[in-house]
């Protein structure tokens, strides 16, 4: 680019400093062009004035802005007949088609040999600029309930600190995304009344830890963004986010009563790839959500891996809704079969997502999203209903299969329902089957979120006779003896457990198996051994003294046709072995 002059974004000395000053603070448009005319610099005002982005003006010739292309022309020869700068009136054009009057004057500058370098020109309008109603600028600019800029301000004053930053790339913000925890939960608990006093604190409390020249604004019902000006680096803006963090953890006192919140804060930092201030607003919000995930304290920075993973994450979740609302769920089954008799005494229902475009999911491919959104509740509870109506249907309609038990996996989110028992309850009531019929397995990870709540949980699970088993057994942190305190019934040896019982020499894998069953033994345990695959597993398992199993050595999971094909064709002599 030819710029004519030393660029006004470099100024060094304090002369230029000063008119860099009003260069991007100054309402008027201020511009520079080269010689034919060409924008070379171009001004906040003239962005403003004209609606055009900065880039699109850098892309046209001053001239395309006036409404008569003559009157520029006109100018030009007088200023360089004249040699000196001229002011005339003219018509210019805006983006959006309006016309705007304005006073435009300009001067030439001359390279040495004396031909026309460029121009240096100013741009206000004629009148004054139509003043936004006080009032109404308020009230569209301003949350009512917290005084604090909305979203719409938020977002305004953004696009312009982001345009400020195309020409003055040094010049860095950061824009800090706040989301409360858990505030449905003051909502919930303490009435609406005492939600919106929380939020007028907090509000304040957010202007007190930021500088004045820093933004704080109310995003959305529980969602703050604060510009910071100036900044350095990411690390200042994580200072700040420290601060912020710190500073909410105070209780606030609301109406009396000491409540505490805490903050998800995302951070992004001004870059000139920023194409718009949403994509900003975009960025933070989805760092604060992977702090959130990742129970961050403290501000996490964006980075361009969490957008892929948000946008998969998201469209998943989207899809997982609508899969909830359409029922496109349904469950395999897998035998558990006496190890010594091969004769089926019960089954796992094991969760699949029939995709209508993907066709059949795995519970690996739905259930972590699941888990993440709390989708897995709804999903969860489904398979806990469904598994019970089939069971109640082939104990009444199978011959010998009156004792056929049902195995359904849970999630944690589940048992952190306080009213889980009773829909234990209703689904044992709603097939019409005993308690004995219904075994729940659980992991031994649901004891580290809030242990106290899960107790409770399978109290109640416990007094309707439903067997509590745990799964993946071994490959958990808890240590042998703790089990002793846990209200489980079963034991599932976890598959992990499988591969070395093939070999002839079973090892230390060998041994902790044996372990696990005396210990089972002692405590009055049931054992089941999962992903038992080959005939020596078998028969290793059974001289360890383990009686129950399941695994593709009897069958994989299969639909509910195919699983109940098998409870006929076993009844007799159980799964066959190998011919
Ligand atoms: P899990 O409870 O440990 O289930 C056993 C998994 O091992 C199943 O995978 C099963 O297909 C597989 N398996 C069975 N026998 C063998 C074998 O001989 N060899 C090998 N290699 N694998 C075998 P699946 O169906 O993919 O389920 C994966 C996990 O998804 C389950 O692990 C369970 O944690 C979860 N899950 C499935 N359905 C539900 C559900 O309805 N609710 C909840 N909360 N979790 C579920
Ligand atoms: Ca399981
Ligand atoms: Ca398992």
């Amino acid at each position: 680019m030819n710029s004519p002059t030393k660029g006004a974004a470099e100024g060094v000395g304090p002369e230029e400093r000063q008119y860099q000053v009003v260069f991007d603070h100054s309402r008027e448009g201020i511009f520079v062009t080269s010689g034919d005319g060409q924008f070379v610099q171009v001004n906040p005002g003239m962005v403003d004035l004209l609606g055009y982005l900065r880039l699109e003006l850098l892309a046209r010739n001053v001239q395309d802005l006036f409404s008569d292309p003559g009157d520029w022309d006109r100018l030009r020869e007088e200023i360089e007949r004249e040699g000196r700068a001229r002011a005339f009136e003219a018509r210019l054009r805006r983006k959006d088609g309006r016309e705007l009057d304005c006073h435009v004057s300009a001067a030439a500058e001359h390279t040495p040999d004396g031909s026309v370098a460029g121009h240096h020109g100013l741009v206000s309008p004629i009148g004054e600029r139509p003043a936004p109603d006080e009032q109404i600028q308020r009230a569209t600019l301003h949350d009512t309930l917290t005084q604090l800029p909305n979203r719409t301000f938020f977002v305004q004053r953004l696009e312009r600190l982001l345009q400020r930053h195309l020409y003055r790339p040094a010049y860095r913000f950061g824009l800090l995304f706040v989301a409360l925890n858990r505030f449905k939960l003051v909502n919930d608990s303490l009435g609406h009344r005492a939600g919106d006093r929380l939020l007028v604190l907090v509000a304040e409390r957010l202007s007190n830890l930021v500088r004045p020249e820093d933004t704080v604004a109310r995003i959305a019902g529980d969602e703050f963004g604060i510009l910071m000006m100036d900044l350095d680096g990411g690390e200042e803006a994580a200072v700040v986010a420290g601060r912020i963090r710190e500073g909410l953890g105070e209780p606030f006192d609301v109406f009396g009563e000491d409540v505490y919140v805490s903050a998800s804060i995302g951070i992004t930092l001004s870059e000139p790839t920023y194409g718009s201030a949403e994509d900003m607003l975009r960025d933070a919000e989805t760092a604060a959500d992977h702090a959130k995930r990742e129970g961050l304290e403290g501000g996490l920075v964006f980075e361009d891996s969490m957008r892929t993973g948000s946008v998969t994450r998201f469209a998943t979740e989207m899809a997982l809704r609508r899969a909830v609302e359409r029922q496109e769920f349904v469950l395999h089954y897998q035998p558990v079969v006496a190890l010594e008799s091969r004769r089926i005494v019960g089954f796992e229902a094991l969760a699949r997502w029939n995709h209508p475009e993907r066709g059949l999911l795995m519970p690996d491919q739905f259930l972590p999203v699941a888990e993440e959104t709390g989708l897995i509740v709804p999903i969860g509870n489904w398979a806990l209903m469904e598994a019970c109506r089939q069971i109640a249907e082939w104990r009444a309609e199978l011959l010998g299969s009156e004792s056929l038990v049902m195995t359904v996996n849970l999630s944690v989110r589940q048992l952190l329902i306080p009213s889980f028992g009773s829909v234990v309850r209703e689904a044992l009531e709603g097939a019409g089957i005993p308690g004995e019929a219904l075994r729940l397995e659980i992991t031994e990870t649901v004891f580290l979120d809030d242990p106290a709540a899960v107790r409770e949980t399978l109290a109640q699970i416990a007094e309707l006779d439903v067997k509590l088993c745990l799964d993946d057994f071994g490959t958990g942190y808890s240590s042998l003896s703790y089990l002793r305190d846990l209200p489980v019934h079963l034991l599932k040896i976890d598959r992990s457990f499988m591969g070395r019982l093939s070999e002839a020499d079973m090892g230390t894998t060998g041994e902790m198996v044996e372990t696990i069953l005396t210990l089972a033994r002692g405590l009055d345990l049931e054992a089941v051994a999962e992903g038992v695959e080959t005939e020596i597993q078998r028969a290793n398992l059974l001289r360890m003294g383990c009686r129950h199993a399941q695994g593709y050595l009897f069958s994989r999971p299969v639909e509910a046709e195919r699983a109940r094909a098998l409870v006929l064709d076993s009844s007799e002599a159980g799964i066959p072995g190998p011919a």
